[in-house]
């Protein structure tokens, strides 16, 4: 029969001799092939006690930025969520009521802001649609987790710690 390639390879049918019936020449390649990678550098790390160094234009998660004052930039404009390609962000607006001006910036914030991180794809857009500096992606990423709803980080999930208190308030 005419092969449609010439990529296939005739089978060697003839018996096996005595040296091949005992299996020593395979098994001792076996073992030279295990030695040889015994001695050579290891393709994996031994996480985590071992971490790779990240890329300078890693994109890991997400933070909610505070201006230096320690008041919460996010105005709440809906931006991010508009350029999230994946519909991972979710987010409440509220007015800022008098008095809570040390709490945030603008006349409007996030009342509730949620990144579902199983939905991203961290492509950044959400970082680069933000008018206020607000939201930017750090050098950490998401730890494993049992369960899915772990993976929705909430404002205090988000929030980057308060210069002035070194709380997340
Ligand atoms: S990094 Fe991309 S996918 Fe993730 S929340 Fe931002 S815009 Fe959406
Ligand atoms: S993080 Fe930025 S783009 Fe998103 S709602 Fe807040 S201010 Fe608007």
């Amino acid at each position: 029969m005419q092969t449609l390639t010439n990529r296939a390879k005739p089978v060697d049918r003839r018996p096996m001799t005595f040296m091949e019936k005992m299996y020593i020449p395979a098994i001792a390649k076996g073992m030279g092939i295990t030695l040889k990678h015994l001695f050579q550098r290891k393709a994996t790390v031994s996480f985590p006690e071992k971490k790779r160094q990240f890329s300078p234009v890693f994109r890991g998660l997400h933070v909610l930025n505070r201006d230096e004052e320690g008041r919460e930039r996010c105005t709440a404009c809906g931006l991010c969520a508009v350029a999230c390609p994946a519909e991972a962000i979710t987010m409440e607006a509220a007015e800022r009521k008098p008095g809570e001006e040390h709490l945030y910036r603008e006349e409007k914030y996030a009342a509730r802001y949620e990144i579902n991180m199983l939905r991203c794809i961290f492509c950044g857009f959400c970082e680069e649609a933000c008018p206020k500096d607000a939201v930017y992606m750090s050098e950490t990423f998401a730890p494993a987790m049992y369960e899915r709803k772990g993976f929705i980080y909430g404002k205090q999930d988000l929030l980057i710690p308060n210069p002035k208190t070194s709380s997340g308030k």
